[in-house]
């Protein structure tokens, strides 16, 4: 298993570490792991924040864990030497196409979330969103003068077949290794691109006969995440709509530094992340959640090395830290046992061996 570790800015450097920590004390796993500058860290040492040499490890690993990058202290240069540029030249270069988002609520943190910790304790749903499509990607695109002389706004939204056909895929194979539902998600009732998308997963569901295949408009689909979001499971949608539907599903649950992602390739290589950001406003301080990140690391053992053992005991030994109390800064409560970063990611391992501390 060849990782790459790019842990980039701010507190990048800290959950990176407590996710190899995890890592390395999973037993019968053959880890080969090599670090790599990126982002704002990479800009100082190299004036780019993706260098030659960290895409060629990136393009030569497996998988790669990512940290987080981003400082203020850059937000004066220019963009393609900004560290969130590392970020996109990555998903590019290695055409990352499917950012796969869970939202999960561990049933100790369900008071974290703005909604009844009825509605959405327990939740465990996936969001499939493609990434490399769209609005955000078609021509053309770009402000010109209508004929009545006013400026107007304009993009293109597109989507190939084959672009669809490929997260469709995806979709269904991670239904398969879940509860087997699969809801794609499209506008069908007014875009013709939707209803491409539509037919296009239909056809494919034809294949899955396994999988139940559910169609909603995308309106209604933001609608019941906050009504009633446990009727899902995995949610396969475009760009755009997956940008927006995958950041609400994230705060169901209420605490960022729980949540973890990955972008796949078409042979399932990918980046994996926690949700949030560098963090500078707590880096080096040992406050930040290292969660999402450990998390992110079971996420790679599950998707890119199929090892879903080896993913489940890693999100067991974090239900049973939770259970047992241990809570970083963002997710204390009065009478919970407070912990740094350093601290949660012993426990986590203390965990995994089996040791109760
Ligand atoms: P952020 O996610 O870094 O932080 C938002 C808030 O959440 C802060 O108060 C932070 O302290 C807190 N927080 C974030 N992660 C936490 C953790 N693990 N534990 C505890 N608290 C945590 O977002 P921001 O402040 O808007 O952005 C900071 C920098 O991060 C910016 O430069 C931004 O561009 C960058 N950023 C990078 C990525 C990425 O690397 N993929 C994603 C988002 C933002």
């Amino acid at each position: 298993m060849k990782i790459a570790l790019l842990p980039g800015d701010g507190i990048g450097a800290e959950i990176v570490a407590q996710a190899v920590k995890v890592l390395r004390a999973l037993d019968g796993l053959d880890i080969d792991l090599q670090q790599a500058p990126v982002g704002g860290t990479a800009y100082d040492q190299t004036g780019d924040p993706l260098p030659a040499a960290t895409l060629e490890l990136a393009r030569n690993a497996d998988a790669i864990l990512f940290g987080a990058v981003g400082d203020w202290k850059y937000d004066s240069l220019p963009r393609e030497k900004r560290p969130e540029q590392a970020i996109l030249g990555l998903r590019r270069e290695l055409g990352l196409f499917a950012n796969l988002r869970p939202a999960l609520v561990y049933p100790e943190l369900a008071g974290a979330s703005s909604l009844r910790s009825e509605v959405v304790a327990g939740l465990d749903i996936l969001i499939l969103r493609e990434l490399t499509g769209d609005i955000y990607f078609g021509q053309p695109r770009g402000v010109r003068r209508s004929h009545s002389g006013e400026r107007e706004g304009f993009d293109t939204m597109v989507y190939s077949e084959s672009e669809v056909r490929r997260v469709a895929e995806l979709g269904f194979e991670l239904a398969r290794k879940r509860s087997r539902k699969l809801c794609s998600v499209d506008k069908a009732n007014v875009l013709e691109t939707s209803q491409l998308w539509r037919d296009v997963v239909s056809e494919i569901g034809k294949r899955y006969p396994d999988v139940a295949l559910s169609h909603m408009y995308v309106d209604n689909a933001a609608m019941q995440l906050v009504r009633n979001p446990k009727q899902f499971d995995v949610i396969v949608t475009g760009n755009m709509f997956g940008d927006i539907l995958s950041d609400e599903a994230s705060m169901l649950t209420g605490s960022i530094g729980m949540l973890p992602s990955a972008s796949l390739d078409a042979r399932g290589k990918g980046l994996y992340e926690p949700i949030h950001g560098s963090a500078p406003d707590i880096a080096g301080k040992d406050v930040a959640n290292p969660l999402a990140t450990i998390l992110s690391a079971a996420m790679m053992l599950r998707y890119t090395f199929d090892r879903p053992q080896a993913a489940d005991r890693i999100e067991a030994a974090i239900r049973h830290v939770l259970k047992q109390g241990y809570r970083t800064p963002d997710i204390y409560e009065a009478e919970m046992r407070k912990v740094g970063t350093a601290e949660m990611g012993d426990a986590v391992v203390a965990a995994l061996r089996g040791s109760s501390r």
